[in-house]
Formats: C-alpha cells, sequence, structure tokens
C-alpha cells in the first residue's frame, strides 16, 4: 500500500526492542554480579575460618608444648635435685658450673631467651645467659601466686622496664623432692621470646596477599589490647589499644565472643572481611582478616569486563536496530519517491483524460456557473472557453428542460450525487440529448458541482427505433391472422394473440397460468421435446410441426407450428415465439382424398376381379348351353338325354339371367335408378313361400329351413316394396345355403322399436371377424373353398344393403367362424291401414 505519511513512522517496536535487551543484558550481568559475589564471599569465609582454625590449633599446640617443657623439667628429679642443694647449700660454688650448664642445656630449645633460677624468695640465684639477672615487675606481682603452684605457668605477653622487648615467662615450679607435700622451694623462669615462634606462627599466611593479615588481641580493661605485631603498623606491638565498644571492630567483635566469619573494618578503619577464634586456655583472641577490597578485585575486574561486554552488546543490538531503522526509512523514502512519481504520471494522465475526455466535463459552482470544461465540451457546444466559462448551465439547457434544473440541482446538493437525463441545446441551436452524472464535490471547503455528460443522441434514436419496432412487432403480434404466443424458457405461456386464444379456445388470462404442454396432445410431447432441445442448441434455426392439440372444449385440433428463440444481448434463450396454423380442415380433407382415393383403388381392384369373375361365371354356363345344345342335335342322343341337356340348358340359362339381374340391379342402383314400389304386402305368407321353395331346392335332409315369424298373420300386412324385400331375404337365405353344410337355417323377423327386424341364421361356416363390414362393399367375396365351388359375383350383400338402407333400414351381420353366420336387417313398420280392423287376408300373393 502507497503511504501517504510525510514522515517515517517513530520505530516505537525497535526502541521498545532495544530497551528490552538492554535492560535484560544490565539485569543479567547485575543479578551475575550478585551470584558470583556471593559465591566469593561464601568461598572466603570458608577459607579464613579454615585458616584461622589452623593459626589457633597451632597457638595452642605452641602452648601446650611449652607447659609440656614445664612438666618435664619439673619431673626431672635428678635436676630438681640439683636444684634444691644448690639453693640449699652454703657452698655452692662447687654445684654452680652445673647449674649453669642444665640452664644453659634448657635455653637451647629454640625461642627460650633466658633462664633464671629464683629462690623461694624471690631472689635470683642464678642464670643464663647472663644478661638479664633481675625477675621481672610482672613475676613479682604473680610471685606469691607461683609459689602455690603444682605445675608450669605460662604469663601473657609482656614487657617491663628492664626487660624492653615483649616476653613471656614459662614459670615451672621447683617441688621439694624429698618432702610429701607440694611445698616448693624456688621457680625456674624460662624467658620466651615470641618473636621467634609465636608471632611467625600468628603472622604467616598461607598464600601471599597484599592485605592478608592475622594477629593475637586481648581485653585489657575495656580496650582491646593489640599484642602482635601488625603488618601495616610499626611497633604496635602492645602499644596499640582500641575501644572495645567499637562495634565495627573486628578485634572488638572477638573479644565480645564473636566466633564467626564477618565483615568489619580493622584498626586502620578499612573494610575488612574477617575470621575471630577464642585462643583455648589463654586470654588471647585471633583475629584473620583481609581488605574487603581485595577480596573483591578479581571479582571486580570480571564485572568490568562483563560490563563492557554487555555494553558492546547494547551497542551492537543498537546498531543493528539503527541499521534496521535507517533500511525502512530508505525503503519509506524511496517508496515515497515512487509513489510521487506515480501520482505525478497519474496526474498527467487524469489531466490527459479530462482534457481529451469523449465526455463533456463540467465544473460549476453552487450558483451552477461554470467555472471550468474540457475541450470537448467547447467542442460539442460550438463555443469558445472564454463564452463558455462564466455561463450559467440553463443558458445552455433546451428551453424545455430548463424548469428541471432547479430540482436536479436540489437532489444533487443533497444526495451529493444525482444521474438523470436533459437536453442541452448548441450554439446553432441544434438540441443535443445527454445523460448527464453528477456528484458534489468540495475542493477546500468549497463546494462545487461536478457533471460529466454523455451525447445520448445516438442511444435515443435508437430507443425510438426500437419502441417503433416494438410498436410494429405489437401490431403484427396482436392483430396477425396467425394464431401467436410469446412463451418463456419454461414454455410458461407469456403472451398470446387473439388468434390464438380463439384457436385454442382459452383467453389470455386463462392461458398465462398454462404452458405449450398443457393444450399439446401427449403423443407429440416427447417429440416436441427433443425438438426444442436442438433448437436451443442452435442445430436448427427453427422448429416446424404437425401437431394436434386439444381445446378448452376438449376438441382435437391440428396444427402446423412453427417455433423459433427469441435471444438476449448473451446469447441465451429468453422467449420461445410460438406460430401455430389451425389445419385442421385440410388434415380432414386430406384424410377424406386419402380415404377416396383408397377407396377407388379398391373399387378398381374390386371392378377387375368383378369382370374376371363375371366372365368366368358368364363362362360357365355359356359353355354349358352351347355345349349341350349341340348335342340335343346328336342323332345318337337318347330322349331321356335329351331331356337331361334341356334340362342343364334351362338351369345354366337362370343362373345366366340371375347374374344379368344382379349386374343390372347393382347397375341401377349405381345410377339411381331403382324405383320403390310400395305397395300391401302379407308377410307372413311370403316367408313361409320362400322357406318351402328353399326346403325344395335344398332338397338335402342334412339342413333344414325354420321359419319363425314375429307377428300374428293379422299384423303381419304391411306396406312396403315387397320384391326387394323378398329379394333381399332370398340373397341371404341363399347364401346361408351355399355356405351351410348341415345344421338348420333359421330365419324370419320380430317387431322391435317400431322396426321390423329380419334375420337369417345359419350354422355354416362363418365369416372372419375383419370381413364383416366388407362383404357388403360390391364385389367383394371371402376368399375360401366354398366361394371358388360356388362362384358369385360378391354383388348379392351390396344389393341387399343398397335395397336394405332404401327400404329405410339397415341391415349387419354377426358370425363366429366355423359355427355360424346371423345376417339381421330392418325395415319400418308399416302396417297396412287397409288390412286394419280386416280379417286375416288368405290371399298368397304372387312371388
Ligand atoms: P356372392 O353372390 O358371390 O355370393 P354375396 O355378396 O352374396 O356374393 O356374398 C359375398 C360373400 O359373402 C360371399 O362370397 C361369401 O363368402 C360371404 N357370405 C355371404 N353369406 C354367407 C353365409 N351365410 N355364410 C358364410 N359366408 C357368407
Amino acid at each position: 500500500m502507497i503511504s501517504h505519511r510525510q514522515k517515517p513512522a517513530t520505530p516505537w517496536l525497535l526502541i521498545v526492542l532495544f530497551m528490552i535487551v538492554s535492560a535484560s543484558s544490565i539485569l543479567l550481568g547485575y543479578f551475575y554480579y550478585k551470584s558470583q559475589k556471593a559465591r566469593l564471599v561464601k568461598d572466603k569465609k570458608l577459607e579464613f575460618s579454615a585458616i584461622a582454625d589452623m593459626k589457633v590449633s597451632q597457638i595452642v599446640q605452641w602452648r601446650n608444648e611449652r607447659l609440656g617443657d614445664a612438666i618435664l623439667i619439673g619431673e626431672n628429679t635428678p635436676f630438681i635435685k640439683l636444684l634444691y642443694e644448690y639453693l640449699h647449700s652454703k657452698d655452692n660454688a662447687v654445684l654452680r658450673p652445673d647449674i649453669r650448664s642444665s640452664l644453659k642445656s634448657v635455653t637451647r630449645s629454640t625461642g627460650y631467651k633466658n633462664a633464671l633460677l629464683i629462690d623461694s624468695t624471690g631472689m635470683v640465684r642464678e642464670f643464663y645467659p647472663d644478661r638479664d639477672t633481675l625477675m621481672s615487675d610482672h613475676l613479682k606481682q604473680m610471685f606469691p601466686d607461683l609459689l602455690k603452684a603444682e605445675t608450669g605457668i605460662l604469663t601473657d605477653l609482656h614487657k617491663t622496664g628492664q626487660i624492653n622487648y615483649i616476653h613471656l615467662d614459662l614459670v615451672v615450679p621447683l617441688i621439694n623432692p624429698w618432702r610429701k607435700d607440694t611445698s616448693v622451694f624456688g621457680l625456674l623462669t624460662i624467658r620466651i621470646d615470641p618473636s621467634e615462634i609465636l608471632y611467625p606462627l600468628v603472622q604467616t599466611w598461607p598464600v601471599p596477599g597484599k592485605t592478608t593479615e592475622s594477629l593475637l588481641v586481648r581485653q585489657e580493661g575495656n580496650e582491646i589490647l593489640y599484642l602482635s605485631e601488625l603488618r601495616f603498623m610499626k611497633n604496635s606491638a602492645l602499644e596499640l589499644t582500641k575501644s572495645l565498644s567499637d562495634e565495627q571492630l573486628t578485634e572488638a567483635l572477638a573479644v565480645n565472643g564473636v566466633e564467626e566469619t564477618a565483615d568489619g573494618v580493622d584498626y586502620k578503619g578499612a573494610s575488612v572481611l574477617a575470621a575471630m577464634r577464642k585462643v583455648p586456655g589463654s586470654p588471647w583472641y585471633l583475629v584473620a582478616k583481609v581488605n574487603q577490597s581485595e577480596v573483591f578485585t578479581a571479582l571486580n575486574d570480571q564485572m568490568t569486563m562483563i560490563i563492557i561486554i554487555i555494553i558492546l552488546f547494547i551497542l551492537t543490538i543498537g546498531m543493528l536496530l539503527g541499521i534496521l531503522e535507517w533500511n525502512e526509512n530508505a525503503r519509506f523514502y524511496r517508496e515515497k519517491y515512487e509513489t510521487e512519481l506515480d501520482h505525478q504520471a497519474l496526474v498527467k494522465h487524469f489531466d490527459y483524460i479530462l482534457k481529451y475526455a469523449n465526455d463533456i466535463i463540467f465544473l460549476t459552482d453552487r450558483n451552477l456557473t461554470i467555472i471550468e470544461a474540457n475541450d470537448r465540451a467547447f467542442e460539442a457546444y460550438q463555443r469558445e472557453r472564454n463564452e463558455l466559462i462564466g455561463m450559467n448551465l440553463s443558458k445552455i439547457r433546451a428551453p424545455g428542460a430548463v424548469k428541471d434544473l432547479e430540482n436536479e440541482s436540489r437532489i444533487l446538493d443533497e444526495k451529493g450525487y444525482a444521474t438523470y437525463e436533459t437536453v442541452h441545446v448548441r450554439k446553432d441551436g441544434t438540441l443535443m440529448p445527454l445523460e448527464i452524472s453528477g456528484r458534489k464535490v468540495e475542493i477546500e471547503g468549497v463546494k462545487y458541482f461536478q457533471s460529466i455528460c454523455r451525447d445520448i443522441t445516438e442511444r435515443k434514436l435508437a430507443e425510438e427505433t426500437l419502441k417503433e419496432s416494438e410498436e410494429r412487432f405489437r401490431k403484427i403480434f396482436e392483430e396477425s391472422p396467425i394464431s401467436i404466443a410469446m412463451t418463456g424458457k419454461d414454455l410458461a405461456i407469456i403472451r398470446a394473440n387473439s388468434a390464438f386464444c380463439n384457436m385454442i379456445g382459452y383467453r389470455e388470462e386463462e392461458l398465462k397460468s398454462l404452458t405449450i404442454r398443457s393444450f399439446t396432445h401427449p403423443d407429440y410431447i416427447s417429440g416436441d421435446d427433443i425438438s426444442l432441445l436442438r433448437l436451443v442448441a442452435q442445430e436448427i434455426p427453427v422448429y416446424h410441426t404437425e401437431n394436434q392439440y386439444i381445446r378448452k372444449d376438449q376438441s382435437i385440433i391440428w396444427g402446423s407450428a412453427t417455433i423459433s428463440i427469441i435471444r438476449n444481448n448473451n446469447y441465451e434463450v429468453q422467449y420461445f415465439l410460438v406460430m401455430v396454423e389451425d389445419i385442421t380442415l385440410r388434415k380432414k380433407a386430406e384424410s377424406e382424398l386419402i380415404a377416396a382415393k383408397e377407396k377407388a383403388e379398391e373399387s378398381d381392384r374390386l371392378k377387375t376381379a368383378f369382370l374376371h369373375n363375371v366372365s368366368h361365371e358368364i363362362r360357365t354356363p355359356m359353355n354349358a348351353i352351347i355345349g349341350f345344345s349341340a348335342l340335343l342335335n346328336e342323332p345318337d342322343t337318347t330322349e331321356e338325354e335329351r331331356h337331361q341337356f334341356i334340362d342343364i340348358i334351362f338351369q345354366s340359362g337362370s343362373q345366366l339371367l340371375s347374374i344379368i339381374n344382379d349386374i343390372v340391379d347393382i347397375a341401377n342402383i349405381e345410377s339411381g335408378q331403382v324405383k320403390m314400389n310400395i305397395r300391401e304386402m302379407n308377410l307372413n305368407a311370403t316367408l313361409r313361400s320362400l322357406g318351402e321353395q328353399f326346403s325344395y331346392k335344398g332338397k338335402s335332409d342334412l339342413i333344414s329351413i325354420i321359419l319363425d315369424a314375429g307377428l300374428p298373420d293379422e299384423r303381419a300386412i304391411i306396406n312396403t316394396d315387397a320384391t326387394k324385400l323378398i329379394q333381399v331375404l332370398s340373397n341371404l337365405i341363399s347364401n346361408a345355403t351355399k355356405f351351410t353344410k348341415e345344421g338348420r337355417i333359421d330365419f324370419g323377423y320380430a317387431l322391435k322399436d317400431g322396426f321390423l327386424e329380419f334375420f337369417v341364421k345359419d350354422t355354416g361356416i362363418g365369416i372372419p371377424p375383419e370381413h364383416h363390414k366388407k362383404i357388403f362393399e360390391r364385389f367383394f367375396q371371402v376368399d375360401n373353398v366354398i366361394s371358388r365351388k360356388f362362384g358369385g359375383t360378391g354383388l348379392g350383400l351390396s344389393i341387399c344393403k343398397a335395397y336394405v338402407e332404401l327400404l329405410g333400414g339397415r341391415i349387419w351381420v354377426s358370425s363366429v367362424l366355423g359355427k355360424g353366420t346371423d345376417f339381421r336387417f330392418t325395415v319400418p313398420y308399416e302396417h297396412s291401414e287397409k288390412s286394419k280392423g280386416k280379417q286375416q287376408d288368405k290371399k298368397i300373393p304372387m312371388l
């Protein structure tokens, strides 16, 4: 992201990081120092305790050795006796050399400076060497006590007037060897110089140190007396005293019973670490000490190193963070520079866009006075810059659009933006429709309106054209004689014209809740669906089909449909346009035409068969007539034969006549020349006669012909064309006898619903069901053995049908193949008026 800050941000994070690292380093160093110091102090205390203990034990040992020497001397009986003798004999000059040599051997031990032999009166009687011959003041004070002592005594360190060096005395009481009591007859005093053994013992230090020192002190009243020579104060032994009440003073602490290693100050006032001990069996206290400064010198050196390291570390971190920050700043300024460059380029580009924009751009003040405009504006309004700048917007508005200006600028002011269409006027007076996108802008606290105006002349023209075309489409749609419907993608009807509504029988409102499928005949829906998919996939440009549709009244109509697609700009299906032409009449005519054609073809075929058949049927009897006629002339022909031949010729002649009659009848029927001859007839009598006639003709015992007249004779006198009725019945009974080998033929009638229903029922071969209708057609014959055997023209039943219909009835057949056939026909029952009231007519009419 481009930063808009002028300066890089204060690197607080880095600063905090730096401070944390620095503080951590310092704290680490401090705690390290503390721990090191504690460890050092602990080590030093241990070390000093050990040194003090060692020195104390050495001093104690030294003192014990001295007292041991006193015991050894006191128990050396010959020597004691010698001394006794010497002190008690008057003439002791003889013994003197022995005494002196004995004393000499005593002083030979290290540190023993002088030996004095003192008698019980305190007189020094002998000595070695011969320097100090007097008993010291110190001893004089103790003398009475010494005479009572039983064992050797070691005096304290002291200095007297005559003996001006520091010493201490080992006093050996001389006990009379001959007496049982412990009476002391004299003293042997050995003067010990502490500088030879005791002081070195006290002062030596196991390792060299600059300020290490050990010293002996004892209490003297309220003071402390320094017994040994001090390292940093010459001639201080038995000279230097310090107040016992000084609580910081390590020697005072020692005298006051402190027996540990502790901090304090020494006789010079320096801070020291000191170990303090009492020397057992003596009034002495040992203090071993070192200056604190020396103890911590190494530590301080180490700490100096650590501080330097910490400082270097902090500086390094500081430097690294500084470099980081420097880099960051450099990046910031680089980015800022680049952003500035981009900004400059953008500003240039923006200026360029403004200047050469395709749209007109204005900047107006709140009073709608133009204060800036781009080049396109000058060009569009055909005005110079100085002319347009300073002009009020209302001046360039078309007169009709000025009134809207106030409202539009108010909306713009309130909402901050507005989009609207208006019309401006050029200098030459021509109008310019515009789409304006206005925005309120604030520049340095002052409000302006910025308008971007797009010339929409072409769009308006296009809209106008579109509107016109839509209107044209609407008119065509509405007024078209062809049924048109517009559907959605799902074939739901959106609009339908009145022709469509009339065709399908629904109102447009009703259709809007239906789809095309709702009234498409189910047989055609799946075919439509597949083709519509192809149409959508643009495999076919339009889809033509001839479908059946179900009208609202459930009647079925035929329609020739043309379906096309109206797509949107993205080529997606928006509507289907369905145009349907009602072709029901055409379809009907077509099917009738086809039926007629088929019928003509069939009739043609039948006629051919008929001609073929007729020629055969005529030729057969003709051949018989000619053949047997020729035989009649033969001389050898007997009379009986001649009768036979004549009979055959007669039968063949009547057969021929019957065929010709049939042909004539059908010709008459076809030409409409058949005339009805309605007259009264006695039905029952006629039927009985017919029955007899066929019974006779049949001559067969295998078939019985039974009549069942449905009315009594008096009611069976009717008005009809008797000839035609008889011809129909004869034909049917003839066929029945022809197609029945054995069994019975029932014929007769019954009165039903004002009609006489006639029947001719046989137990013959029957007719296959598919031929039940066809047998009534002219020339039709069921192709079977019997038909072939008996011949025939296939005209009989069609003549029957024609005559029955002429008589005002109908004819039909029911038959079971192999079981028999039942022909039935009706004629209106017209009871003869004349016969009414009359007796039964006995007369049987002529056939
Ligand atoms: P045809 O004069 O050749 O007999 P019809 O019109 O009388 O012609 O009969 C047509 C056909 O109907 C016959 O060829 C025959 O096959 C069938 N037919 C008519 N009557 C009967 C019947 N009673 N039993 C069986 N077949 C019949």
